[in-house]
C-alpha cells in the first residue's frame, strides 16, 4: 500500500506503531501555552475591557455587549422553527432520562458498633458551561451540560459561547432555546481562552464560578488546564479537546456507513482525528473510495479534508489485533461494525463512548440517544470518564461516634497514632477514653 495514511500494523516497529497512534500536532504546543497564559493574565488585569478587545481580535465582533439579555433571548427563541424545537425537545427528553437515572445516592454505614459513616452528595454551587461555536455552534452541547446541571440543582448555571461576527445577539436560536429548556438565563457572548479566564476569575460583569464544563478547541482546552492549576482559578470537568473517532470494522461492514461515520468527525475541525482499524484490506479500499466520494458533497469539505490528512487506515492481522490497537489508542468515540459487535464491545478497555453495530452511528450519541457527548480526548479515556451527572456534585463524608463507638475503636487509634509518632492525635483520643473509664454509661 502506497497511501501514506494506510498502515499494515504487523509490519511496523514499536516506534512506528506509536507514531501512527500519535495525536495530530498542528501548532507548537508551547506557543499555545504562552498565548493562552497571556490571554488569561490580560483578562485578570483588565476584566471586561479585555473580553471586548479579544472578541474583536478573534471573533471579528466590535463592541460586544458581553451579555445576552432576557429580551434578546426571547427574540432568538421566537425565531426558531417548530421542527427544530421538536428535535431539540426530543434530544432533551432522552438526555434527561439517561442522566436522571444517574442520581448519586447518599450512603450511611455503621462500620463498628457506635461508629456511623456517611457519604453525601451536594450539587456544586456555581457552574460555568462552555458552548463551542468557533466553526459550528453546538446547541447539542448546551443539552449535554445544561441537563445534568439542571438535574443536580446547581444554584447558579452560567453559559458562555462565542458570538457570530455580525452581532453578539446573533447567537443561534437553537443554542438559546436549548438553554431555555435547561433553565439557563445567565448567558454571555464570549468564547475562547478569554471566556474560560472570565469564568475562572470573574470580571465586573461575570461573577466567578466554581467549576467549568465543556469541550472546545485547543485554546479553550489549554485555558481550562491552566485555570484548574491555580487555587484562585476553578475546577474543570476534563480535557475534552478536538474530536476523535476510531471505527473497528470487518469485511461484513458497510463501507458507505463507515465512511460517513469517519467524515462525521472529520468535519468537526482541522485537528480532529479519524481512524479505521480493520482486518480486511478490501474494506479499507472500499472505505477510502467512499470517503473520497462523500467528502466532496460536504459543505465543510475544506475542514474535513484537512482533518483527513492525519487520518489513519490500519490493517490488522485479525480482529483481536484490531482490539489491541484500539485499546492502545484509547479513542474518544469507538464505533464497532463487525459481525459480533455486541460481544466484541466487552473487550474494549479504554474508549470513552462506544457505538455498537451497523445501526448505531456516532451521531446518535452526539445528539439524541441520551448519552453525554462531552468525552475525554487525547487518550485520557484510559483513566478519565465520560461526563455524567455526578460531575455536577461534590462528595463529602460525615462521621459520628457514640461513647460505645469510641470505646470500640479508640485504643486502636491511639496505637496507630503512636506508631506514626503523632502524639497529639493519640492524646485527642486517650483524654476522652480516660473520661469514659470513669463513667458508668
Ligand atoms: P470554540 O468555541 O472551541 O473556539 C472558538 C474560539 O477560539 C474563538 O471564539 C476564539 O476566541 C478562540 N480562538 C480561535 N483562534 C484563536 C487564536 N489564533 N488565538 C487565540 N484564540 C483563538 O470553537 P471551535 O474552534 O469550533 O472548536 C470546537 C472544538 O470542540 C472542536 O475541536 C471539536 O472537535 C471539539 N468538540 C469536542 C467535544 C468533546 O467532547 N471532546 C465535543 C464537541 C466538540
Amino acid at each position: 500500500m502506497t497511501d501514506k495514511t494506510v498502515f499494515d500494523w504487523s509490519t511496523l516497529s514499536a516506534t512506528e506503531q506509536a507514531a501512527v497512534l500519535a495525536r495530530p500536532k498542528l501548532d507548537d504546543s508551547s506557543d499555545i501555552q504562552q498565548t493562552v497564559a497571556s490571554i488569561i493574565e490580560t483578562v485578570r488585569q483588565q476584566g471586561d475591557t479585555a473580553l471586548v478587545a479579544y472578541s474583536q481580535q478573534f471573533d471579528g465582533l466590535s463592541n460586544n455587549a458581553l451579555v445576552l439579555n432576557k429580551q434578546q433571548q426571547q427574540q432568538r427563541i421566537n425565531d426558531l422553527s417548530a421542527d427544530r424545537k421538536a428535535a431539540i425537545d426530543l434530544a432533551y427528553g432522552n438526555i434527561r432520562r439517561f442522566h436522571a437515572a444517574q442520581l448519586p445516592q447518599d450512603i450511611e454505614v455503621e462500620t463498628s458498633p457506635g461508629v456511623v459513616c456517611q457519604l453525601k452528595n451536594r450539587a456544586i454551587n456555581a457552574v460555568g458551561l462552555y458552548i463551542p461555536a468557533g466553526t459550528a455552534p453546538l446547541p447539542s452541547t448546551v443539552l449535554m451540560l445544561g441537563v445534568p446541571a439542571q438535574l443536580a440543582g446547581c444554584e447558579r448555571v452560567v453559559m458562555v459561547t462565542p458570538p457570530g461576527k455580525a452581532a453578539a445577539d446573533a447567537i443561534t436560536p437553537e443554542i438559546v432555546y436549548a438553554a431555555f429548556l435547561c433553565g439557563i438565563t445567565e448567558i454571555y457572548t464570549i468564547g475562547g481562552a478569554q471566556a474560560i479566564a472570565a469564568l475562572a476569575y470573574g470580571t465586573a460583569t461575570i461573577a466567578k464560578v466554581d467549576k467549568i464544563f465543556g469541550p472546545g478547541n485547543r485554546y479553550v482546552t489549554e485555558a481550562k488546564q491552566q485555570v484548574s492549576q491555580q487555587q484562585s482559578g476553578a475546577q474543570i470537568d476534563m480535557p475534552a479537546g478536538p474530536s476523535e473517532v476510531l471505527v473497528v470494522a470487518d469485511s461484513a461492514a458497510n463501507a458507505s456507513f463507515v465512511a460517513a461515520d469517519l467524515l462525521s468527525q472529520a468535519e468537526h475541525g482541522v485537528d480532529s482525528q479519524v481512524l479505521l482499524v480493520s482486518d480486511s484490506a478490501e474494506l479499507i479500499q472500499q472505505v477510502q473510495v467512499e470517503v473520497a466520494l462523500q467528502v466532496s458533497t460536504l459543505p465543510r469539505q475544506a475542514i474535513a479534508k484537512a482533518a483527513l490528512q492525519h487520518s489513519r487506515y490500519i490493517l490488522t492481522a485479525d480482529i483481536q489485533q484490531a482490539v489491541a490497537v484500539t485499546n492502545a489508542y484509547a479513542p474518544e468515540h469507538l464505533i464497532i461494525q463487525t459481525n459480533n459487535a455486541e460481544q466484541l464491545a466487552l473487550q474494549f478497555t479504554s474508549a470513552a463512548s462506544i457505538f455498537v453495530g451497523a445501526w448505531t452511528p456516532e451521531s446518535a450519541g452526539d445528539y439524541a440517544s441520551g448519552t453525554n457527548h462531552v468525552l475525554p480526548t487525547y487518550g485520557y479515556s484510559k483513566t478519565l470518564s465520560s461526563l455524567s451527572l455526578v460531575d455536577f456534585y461534590r462528595r463529602y463524608t460525615v462521621q459520628q461516634l457514640t461513647k460505645t463507638g469510641l470505646r470500640n475503636i479508640g485504643p486502636a487509634i491511639v496505637t496507630l497514632a503512636q506508631a506514626e509518632g503523632l502524639d497529639a492525635h493519640a492524646a485527642a483520643v486517650s483524654k476522652r477514653l480516660a473520661v469514659l473509664a470513669l463513667s458508668q454509661e
